[in-house]
């Protein structure tokens, strides 16, 4: 195994683990998970039992030497956040990069995340799209959402089910009411749906029936 591989794991469905997943996190010496707890049931459902070492935004900085000398012995890590691809939008950025400096070899395996099966469903254009992740929620927001007023290109966003309406708001003032948009929930999971509309009906929609679950949310570019 390379130092690091980065596995990606279920966003819902538990089929989604793809087998070579399984295979790295039986042969790799340490698991590097965001939260033990969560992957450790995943873990016990394929029944792999591993060192698992927490490795989260809080102490990202903090353990990135140490986690270093130790690839340097040798020892083999698989890193895991709570779903889907780490480094998207969770953490796993900085180990990737300290890695490079250091020339340890790091692998990223493909697997489940949840922005492209919203895209496609979708139905905007995925020739050409930008990830925005996570908007910021305070600072910096009205900035960010001035930067895509005139972004051409279809727009991926991750959204938490208490922000969407308000987000859906502002969207309506910046792109306009009529901007086509879609709005993934649950993807891989039971109760999995999405919907594709205008912003507005979009917004009209979640105010009678606020939404529930993970989301992920799609604006087409701008003429
Ligand atoms: N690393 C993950 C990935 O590869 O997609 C993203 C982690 S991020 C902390 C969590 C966000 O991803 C959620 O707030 C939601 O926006 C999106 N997400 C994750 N699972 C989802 C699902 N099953 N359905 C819809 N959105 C999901």
């Amino acid at each position: 195994l390379p130092a690091l591989t980065l596995v990606p794991t279920p966003i819902g469905n538990l089929e989604d683990i793809t087998l070579r997943a399984i295979r790295v996190l039986r042969e790799a010496d340490t698991i590097l998970a965001e939260d033990t707890r969560t992957s450790g049931i995943l873990l016990k459902h394929l029944q792999i039992n591993k060192p698992l070492q927490s490795y989260h935004a809080f102490n990202e900085h903090h353990a990135l030497a140490q986690i270093i000398k130790r690839m340097q012995t040798g020892e083999r890590f698989a890193l895991v956040s709570d779903a889907g691809t780490p480094a998207i939008s969770d953490p796993g950025f900085l180990l990737v990069r300290e890695c490079l400096k250091h020339e340890l070899s790091v692998e990223c395996l493909p697997g489940p995340t949840a922005f492209v099966p919203a895209l496609v469903k979708s139905g905007l254009p995925s020739d050409r799209f930008v990830f925005e992740g996570f908007l910021p929620v305070k600072k910096g927001r009205q900035t960010r959402l001035q930067a895509l007023a005139t972004e051409s290109r279809t727009m991926v966003f991750y959204e938490s089910p208490h922000r969407l309406n308000k987000t859906l708001e502002q969207f309506v003032g910046i792109f306009g009411a009529e901007r086509q948009a879609s709005v993934s929930r649950e993807l891989t999971k039971m109760f999995e749906e999405t919907r594709n509309d205008t912003l507005i009906n979009l917004l009209a929609h979640y105010t009678t029936k606020p939404a529930k679950g993970e989301i992920v949310l799609i604006v087409e570019g701008s003429e």
